[in-house]
């Protein structure tokens, strides 16, 4: 059964075994989404994947935006038109979209809103580590946040009434461990609109008072959303928290979110039943009324979460006014950095209690960093056939390791590991533009004749490329960017982008990103095959003899993408063999291209591809300085 099928099973009450993050879309189904907008990002990638797979049989509009400010606009805008919606993205996207964010906070919504947030604590494939949770406080927007699959699936579905009822978007933040884990997840109903497959139809009634943020709306807008967080922690008090275990301890524990499930797993491991837990689904705001009751009787808590203070800091104020007497003790135990585990959890909870953890962390720690010394290690590379691999190989041959190489997010990061070493900074999406524009205005006049090379992706320069190529044109910068276009993107599971032409519905137009650079007037404008090397190097070398912007597309698609279409359609690849006569070991194709489907035979002194693993795509024969390579029967 594939996950369309699963997601959009009629039957209440079915079970099954979901992601948290196809969870969420199971959620948002029930709660009667019609409109979802997304740009890719690990850990949320799975969100926008599923809706993909369903949108045209549930009636769902969805749209893979070109950056999470537009998702979330877009989402807004359907909002606003009266249907409820949905936008998804990692955390590091939410800066992308703060703009929008922050200014469209107080406004409210028509149908219900919600932004799901996965953050991704110890940063697993992210450049950073940071809590949405703040980010939801200081917007001052409600946050949820599910401990389970099913939760989650629960959450999504019952926040669209919560943004509704109280008129405002709503956080549901996730993290890489909920997004990622598999539960069984128990099915509430689907709308009937659903089930038909029926997509509904907005209406927009102009309401300017509540829609346009001059500062005479804004101060009156701002001023609600304040009382309106007031009545929501309220409607906390009884919906999404609650206490159990032993109501009459006197020590007790809050956990939050995912948090949740380690603590009771901690408590089982150490063997403590006689504790009262807060189990908390909103850490903004936190109810005051549950705290109240927990707090009755109680002589000293700890506060449990995963990353920042923000619970702590809210339960600590409010016990500080009330004159609360109890110990409470937090981020003083409780790591706050990377995720946390039950291991974790289990040494800050023994501490709490005074007794001895069954789990010695610090010796776990120092064994696994003693065994991680002996593992011999295996440096990321590009895939077998990668055209990446072939530009940064072109970039090295021309100027050595003599320029200055800003990259950016995506596949192309790689090029920062041996052989290629060409990557000299990449800090957010779309920084290699703007960051080359401000090194190449930093050396004019310098004695530097370093050449700029930048790197950037094809999705990556529709997500945030853009503007900053306008600025550098504009202000006659000096640089040379390569765009990467390999027709999708790639790092987080090959979701289309406007110049793939490709879109959810089928009916994308496709735009030419070499069309953006001439009408933009970059001085200087190619395109190249990157499996076409000659071609790729003689308009590098061009490129290095003109002043001001050059803009090389170098475009092939995906070797992934290109691997699964020949497996699918059951042709072969093309062959490619190392003539044993002809190799003289001397490791060019090893040691400076370092494609994976080549390897040493260390008996023979030779070098070899492996058939498995190779895709045919010839790159290599060009590399080997005694035409060793060829193609093979
Ligand atoms: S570059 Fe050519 S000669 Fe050198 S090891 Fe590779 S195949 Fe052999
Ligand atoms: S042909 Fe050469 S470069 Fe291409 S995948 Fe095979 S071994 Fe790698």
């Amino acid at each position: 059964m594939n996950i369309k099928e699963i997601i959009l099973n009629k039957e209440a009450g079915k079970r099954a075994f979901l992601l948290g993050n196809e969870a969420i879309v199971r959620g948002a189904l029930e709660g009667n989404i019609s409109f979802f907008a997304a740009y890719p990002g690990t850990p949320s990638s799975e969100i926008l994947d599923t809706f993909s797979a369903i949108a045209k049989d549930a009636g769902v509009y969805v749209e893979v935006s070109s950056n999470e400010k537009i998702a979330y606009e877009a989402a807004l805008g359907a909002s606003w038109s009266g249907l409820r919606s949905m936008t998804s993205m990692k955390h590091v996207g939410l800066n992308v979209a703060a703009d929008a964010f922050m200014s469209t906070a107080m406004n409210g919504v028509k149908g219900g809103f919600v932004i799901v947030v996965a953050d991704d604590p110890s940063m697993w494939s992210s450049q950073n580590e940071q809590d949405t949770r703040l980010f939801a406080k200081l917007a001052n927007l409600p946050v949820v946040e599910p401990s389970s699959p099913d939760e989650a699936r629960l959450f999504a579905k019952e926040l669209f009434e919560l943004s509704e009822k109280f008129d405002t978007a709503v956080v549901l933040r996730s993290t890489t461990r909920l997004s990622h884990m598999r539960g069984e997840v128990v099915f509430g109903p689907l709308p009937e609109r659903t089930q038909a497959g029926k997509r509904a139809s907005g209406d927009f009634s102009k309401n300017p008072e509540k829609f346009v943020n001059l500062p005479l709306n804004a101060r009156i807008l701002r001023l609600e959303s304040l009382k309106r967080i007031e009545k929501i922690r309220e409607e906390f008090n009884h919906k999404f928290n609650y206490i159990e275990g032993d109501k009459s301890s006197k020590v007790g524990v809050i956990a939050s979110g995912l948090a949740y499930a380690y603590v009771k797993e901690a408590l089982s491991w150490l063997d403590i039943n006689d504790v009262k837990i807060l189990k908390l689904g909103t850490p903004f705001p936190v109810p005051f009324g549950l705290l109240n009751e927990f707090f009755n009787g109680l002589e000293r808590a700890i506060i449990v979460e995963e990353l920042e203070p923000v619970v702590e800091e809210q339960v600590k104020t409010w016990a500080f006014d009330k004159n609360i007497k109890a110990e409470i003790r937090g981020k003083d135990l409780v790591p706050r950095y990377y995720e946390l585990s039950t291991d974790r959890v289990v040494t800050s909870l023994a501490k709490f209690f005074g007794i001895k953890s069954p789990v010695d962390i610090e010796r776990a720690e120092f064994i696994e960093k003693n065994i991680e010394a002996k593992i011999p290690r295996r440096p990321l590379v590009f895939c077998p056939a990668c055209p990446h691999r072939n530009v940064f190989y072109v970039i090295k041959k021309v100027t050595g390791y003599n320029g200055i190489y800003p990259s950016d997010i995506g596949c192309y990061t790689l090029g920062y590991y041996p052989p290629m070493k060409l990557v000299d900074t990449s800090t957010h999406m779309g920084s290699s533009i703007g960051l080359a524009h401000g090194i190449s205005k930093a050396l004019e006049g310098s004695a530097s004749k370093k050449p700029i090379i930048a790197t950037i992706g094809d999705s990556t320069f529709f997500h945030a490329g853009l503007p900053a190529l306008a600025n550098a044109i504009y202000n006659r910068s000096n640089f040379i960017l390569f765009v990467l276009d390999n027709r999708t993107t790639a790092m987080t599971g090959h979701q289309p982008h406007p110049g793939t032409g490709y879109s959810i519905s089928n009916n994308g137009k496709e735009i030419k990103i070499e069309d953006i650079a001439k009408a933009m007037g970059a001085d200087y404008v190619e395109v190249v095959d990157p499996y076409d090397m000659k071609a790729t190097e003689q308009a590098l070398r061009k490129a290095l003899s003109v002043n001001g912007v050059s803009f090389i597309v170098a475009r092939r698609e995906c070797a992934l993408l290109y691997a699964s279409r020949v497996r699918r359609s059951g042709q072969k690849f093309k062959r490619y063999v190392i003539d044993e006569e002809k190799c003289t070991g001397c490791k060019t194709c090893i040691l400076t291209f370092g494609c994976p489907a080549i390897s040493w035979n260390s008996d023979k002194k030779k070098a070899f591809i492996q058939e498995d693993l190779c895709y045919g795509c010839g790159s290599c024969v060009s590399v080997c300085p005694f035409n060793a390579i060829h193609e093979g029967e």
